[in-house]
């Protein structure tokens, strides 16, 4: 891993009233690698800020403290990367959760294999991912899954049921396929008995390796258009999202574009 890559400099950006990390894709990637290698179980956790958890961060308190204890926050949206342009605070580039996992997987030591434990997804699809990320990635090993029932967060034993998989499995990196807010909520609420030495809430990440679901062809992100792909693969469950998300981030913008001229 490049040397280059180090976080020590490191610049927080401030937008929206949530502070984000102004790190290229390697930096994040190195960053993590660096918190494993420290091996010290301490569980800090990455989130990946896009429209969706800025609208939300306006007015809920619980993802706002998530946020606030979480070691990386990763700008996962080329409308927050553009936004930060615009208000002259410019982030270097989009990190999506997404990439960030296979990055991970793809950059592992083939001597020390990553250990990692996928938490979240629809029953069975946790597994389906276990089996695809070991065939593909010889230097990881899938060391637990689990895919908690519906409503899992308020029932304490289920937590503790989780929580008692992870101690025994000790996995170098939790991953988390909960959606937001839940997964920012849960591990905020947990980390410190989690035995991890790295977690990123990373949505759908489960589903799209274990092909459940599939995300955009490059050709469709590279035009910045994967929202769109991921509304139309999903209607039903995401057109409500992203239309008030549509409603509500323009006015975001132009609030905080228009505090910032007043300032200058
Ligand atoms: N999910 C889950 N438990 C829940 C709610 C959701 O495991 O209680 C999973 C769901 O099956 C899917 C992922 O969380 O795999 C949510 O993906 P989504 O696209 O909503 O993530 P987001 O883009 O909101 O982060």
């Amino acid at each position: 891993m490049s040397t280059t890559a180090s976080l020590e400099s490191r610049v927080r950006v401030p937008l929206f009233g949530v502070a984000i990390d102004s790190v290229s894709f390697e930096q994040a990637v190195a960053q993590v690698h660096r918190w494993i290698a420290e091996n010290d179980h301490q569980c800090r956790y990455v989130v990946t800020p896009n429209v969706d958890h800025i609208v939300m961060l306006q007015h809920d308190e619980a993802l706002c403290a998530a946020y606030a204890d979480a070691s990386l926050v990763i700008a996962d949206g080329w409308p927050v990367v553009t936004a930060s342009r615009l208000l002259g605070r410019p982030l270097p580039e989009r990190v999506a959760g997404s990439d960030l996992v296979p990055a991970l997987f793809d950059t592992a030591d083939r001597h020390r294999p990553l250990r990692v434990f996928l938490l979240g997804a629809a029953p069975g699809v946790a597994r389906t991912a276990a089996r695809n990320i070991e065939s593909r990635w010889g230097a990881v090993e899938v060391v637990g899954e689990y895919s908690p029932p519906l409503g899992f967060e308020h029932d304490e034993g289920e937590n503790e049921k989780i929580l008692r998989q992870l101690q025994v499995h000790r996995p170098d990196l939790l991953v988390l396929g909960l959606g937001a807010p839940k997964q920012e909520k849960w591990v905020h609420r947990f980390h410190s008995q989690i035995p991890a030495n790295a977690a990123v809430c990373a949505g759908a990440t489960i589903d799209f390796l274990a092909g459940h679901k599939t995300r955009a062809p490059r050709w469709i992100q590279k035009f910045r258009l994967e929202w769109l792909h991921r509304v139309l693969s999903e209607p039903r469950r995401l057109a409500r999202r992203y239309a008030r998300d549509a409603w509500v981030f323009p006015r975001l913008l132009l609030r905080e574009l228009v505090r910032s001229m007043a300032k200058r």
